[in-house]
């Protein structure tokens, strides 16, 4: 019996579509690339993965990988405990983070783990994310949430993030980077940027303009009343 027959019980392999692996592999490396083009990650930092659907499995970059030069033949398959199913090298260190989000999340397609500066300096002062720009706020009304620090690929790690990311698709991790989640790779990407993008306006409004402009009950009051979003 082989690996995939043993998970999905006899003739699972079969069960699988090796296309369907092959086609989210080829999508893994081309955001892993975007993501490293982005200034997001850089050396072997971060990791990808995403659900093969119908499966309880996902597709994780292997441990020490460059986010750049991803090849999806090189990409570990686990189960949804993190155990490694099928591949070569060694799964990321991230594995148990990225298992728990998907247990956590029934929905999520896709985990994106970046060190973005800007986000990232964001958890190093503790201070969340606020929506201050009108699309930030549509995605993300509270804002972006710090985490408590946890080793990376810790135990304490993954279960802080499984508890929080179940009502928030993306969290600041304190002195360590961002981990964001979509119904595709892609979405989790964009959310990976907006975020980024979000702190790094959020540290020029710091500069710029008075405390009370990143208070988030008046940013709340003032997006109601001036677009009527609910
Ligand atoms: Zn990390």
């Amino acid at each position: 019996m082989n690996d995939l027959d043993r998970i999905f019980g006899e003739g699972g392999s079969t069960k699988i579509n090796a296309k369907t692996i092959e086609d989210i592999g080829k999508r893994l490396s081309k955001a892993g690339k975007r993501l490293h083009e982005q200034g997001l990650v850089i050396g072997s930092s971060g990791n990808i993965s995403a659900r093969i659907p119908g499966t309880e499995t996902f597709l994780i970059k292997p441990s020490g990988a460059r986010m750049e030069f991803l090849k999806p033949e090189e990409l570990v398959l686990v189960d949804l405990q993190g155990k490694k199913v099928r591949g070569e090298l060694d799964v990321s260190l991230e594995t148990p983070m990225h298992a728990a989000t998907y247990r956590a999340r029934r929905d999520v397609q896709a985990v994106v783990h970046t060190h973005p500066p800007t986000a990232t300096a964001f958890g190093i002062a503790k201070t969340e994310v606020l929506p201050l720009q009108i699309e930030m706020f549509m995605r993300f009304p509270n804002g972006v949430p710090v985490v408590p620090f946890e080793a990376p690929g810790s135990k304490a790690l993954a279960e802080t993030v499984q508890k929080k990311i179940a009502s928030c698709d993306a969290l600041i991790l304190e002195n360590h980077g961002i981990i964001t989640v979509g119904s595709t790779i892609e979405a989790a990407c964009d959310l990976s940027e907006m975020v980024e993008e979000a702190a790094k306006i959020q540290f020029l409004v710091t500069i710029l303009a008075s405390k009370d402009t990143v208070n988030l009950e008046k940013l709340k009051q003032k997006f109601k009343t001036e677009s009527n979003i609910e």
